[in-house]
C-alpha cells in the first residue's frame, strides 16, 4: 500500500514556509491505519522492546495501537506541565523558542529496551530530546519508529550521531 497517498501536505501552516505533513487523512481510512500498525507490528514481533515511549501527541496515536496490538508498555512522552506525579525533563531548541518535554520518572527501568515512537521525523531535535530522558533513566534506545520522515532536514543524521537508528515508512523530499 502507498501510504503517502493518505497524508494531506498542507503548505504553509503553522507558518509560512511549513510543508505540513497531516496524518489525520490517513487516520479517516482504517485500512491505512492498520497498515500502518501491522508495518510496526511485523518490525518488532521478532525481538519486541521492553516499552514504546510515544511523543505527544501524534506519537501517541500510533504508538497506543502498536502498544495495544503487541502487549506492550506505552510510556507518554509529554508537553511540560501535562503528568502529574514525579518528572524528569529535556528542553530542547525550536527554530524559534524552545519546547519542554516530559516523562515520568518511573515509567522506564534501568536495563530497559525502548522504542522512541513519533509520527514525523523533521531534524530530530524532539527525539533527541525524548531519547536522552529514557538514557537518563537508565534505558536504552533500540530505535526510532516515524511514519514519516523529511530526508532534507537530516534527522537521521542528528540521530545516527547519538547511535539512535531511524526507521520510517514514507519519506517525502520536499519538506
Ligand atoms: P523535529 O524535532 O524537528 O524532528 O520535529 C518533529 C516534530 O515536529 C514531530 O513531533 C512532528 O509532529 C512535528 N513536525 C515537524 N515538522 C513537521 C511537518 N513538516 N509536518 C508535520 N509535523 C511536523
Amino acid at each position: 500500500m502507498d501510504l503517502a497517498q493518505y497524508i494531506r501536505n498542507v503548505p504553509d501552516f503553522p507558518k509560512a514556509g511549513i510543508q505540513f505533513k497531516d496524518i489525520t487523512t490517513l487516520l479517516l481510512h482504517p485500512e491505512a491505519f492498520r497498515e500502518v500498525v501491522r508495518r510496526l507490528e511485523e518490525r518488532y514481533r521478532s525481538d519486541p522492546p521492553d516499552a514504546v515511549a510515544a511523543i505527544d501527541a501524534r506519537g501517541f496515536v500510533f504508538g497506543a495501537a502498536l502498544c495495544h496490538t503487541m502487549g506492550l508498555p506505552l510510556v507518554l512522552v509529554r508537553k511540560k506541565g501535562k503528568l502529574p506525579a514525579d518528572t524528569v525533563s529535556a528542553t530542547y531548541d525550536l527554530e524559534y523558542g524552545s519546547e519542554t518535554i516530559e516523562m515520568h520518572r518511573d515509567a522506564i527501568r534501568p536495563g530497559n529496551r525502548v522504542v522512541i515512537m513519533d509520527d514525523l521525523l523533521a531534524t530530530g531535535g524532539t527525539v533527541a530530546a525524548a531519547a536522552g530522558l529514557v538514557r537518563q533513566l537508565g534505558g536504552k534506545v533500540l530505535e526510532a519508529a516515524f511514519v514519516i520522515e523529511l530526508p532534507p532536514l537530516k534527522g537521521r543524521e542528528r540521530l545516527a550521531a547519538l547511535d539512535i537508528p531511524v526507521f520510517s515508512m514514507v519519506s517525502f523530499m520536499v519538506a
